[in-house]
């Protein structure tokens, strides 16, 4: 295995693992995507499975690729089928006004709303209903190297997930080692956590993951120490529109595609970076403007002669945010 020992790296085939084969060990009857480091103020996940409504996804995508933020939503989501002025439509926010102007005018700008000025009033009427679409959210955390000081150390965030309640499900990934899970692994994890092993010595397979310990299904509709229901309700869809929007796949954005040393390395089915520089999978952290061995690609390469217009680097952008794009039409059809 060439990739994966990195924890980065590991997260990387876990996310297209899940978009190949999530659930494991079930036929899957939702349409499912797939992101990572997303979540609240408080805590990050690695990965996030969002499972939605075939339909309800496809009728989400007429309000556009990116995410809907908690202003935009209380938008669309409250838009009526008639002009109506926007405070005889809207319940009123919880916070001044003006925002939510700025609100509506973001929206019609994006055109996930439609607006219009009658004498000095704004009134606004929606572009189609706001889909009720993610059917459950589920929590993945990827540590490769799960010993027991690793699920100790991992365990309070995990309770955390547990008593939180925002996802339906928390699950940690670890990389498959052909030994037996020790019980004391088993112990130091929450009771309600799954277990799952990832086996990538072929590289991403559909077949990659074995389940040792099933998760239980948390009360997302209840209230909980963190959020009361409808809090949760909201926090629950704000993820997902970010997961939706973002995507597993935009490590490119940040990382430097646009270096001499980047590449994209085939793992089974999954495309992962490498640097030939240093001739090892590279995370995130160490691609980026700091690298001291970074080196831009040369001028020629972007014009003339290469096979995709802008040079390889742009090219490498262009890849992965047409499979990102690919992934939404394909849950669609
Ligand atoms: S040399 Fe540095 S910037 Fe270039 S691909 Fe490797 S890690 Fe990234």
């Amino acid at each position: 295995m060439t990739y994966g020992d990195a924890e980065f790296g590991f997260e990387l085939l876990a996310c297209r693992w899940a978009e190949l084969a999530w659930p494991p060990d079930e036929r899957r009857d939702s349409a499912v995507f797939v992101s990572r480091q997303l979540g609240t103020q408080k805590r990050r996940w690695d990965t996030i499975v969002v499972e939605c409504d075939p339909e309800g996804f496809a009728a989400r995508a007429q309000f556009g690729e990116d995410a809907l933020d908690s202003d935009l939503l209380h938008v669309v989501r409250n838009a009526p089928a008639e002009w109506t002025y926007y405070r005889d439509a809207l319940p009123h926010p919880g916070y001044p006004w003006r925002y939510v102007r700025e609100a509506i005018h973001r929206a019609a700008a994006r055109g996930v709303v439609e607006k219009r000025k009658q004498g000095n009033r704004i009134e606004i009427r929606r572009v189609a209903p706001y889909p009720d679409w993610v059917r459950r959210i589920v929590a993945i955390e990827n540590k490769p190297d799960l010993d027991a000081s690793a699920a100790r150390a991992l365990s309070a965030q995990l309770e955390h997930d547990v008593e939180t309640a925002l996802a339906d499900e928390v699950w940690v990934a670890t990389a498959a080692t052909g030994a037996s899970v020790e019980p004391a692994l088993l112990e130091d994890l929450p009771v309600d956590v799954g277990i799952l092993t990832l086996d990538f010595s072929r590289g991403v397979v559909a077949d990659a993951a074995d389940v040792v310990w099933h998760p239980s299904t948390l009360d997302v509709a209840s209230d909980s120490d963190a959020f009361d229901a409808d809090e949760k309700a909201d926090r629950r869809l704000e993820i997902a529109e970010r997961a939706y929007g973002k995507g597993w796949r935009s490590f490119h954005e940040t990382m430097r595609p646009d270096c001499r040393g980047f590449e994209l390395r085939r793992e089974g089915r999954a495309l992962v970076p490498w640097c030939a520089t240093k001739e090892c999978g590279q995370t995130a952290a160490q691609c980026s403007g700091s690298c001291a061995e970074f080196s831009p690609e040369p001028p020629q390469w972007r014009t003339g002669g290469w096979p995709i217009e802008g040079g390889p680097g742009k090219g490498i952008k262009q890849l992965l945010e047409g499979r990102r794009e690919w992934v939404r039409e394909r849950e669609t059809e």
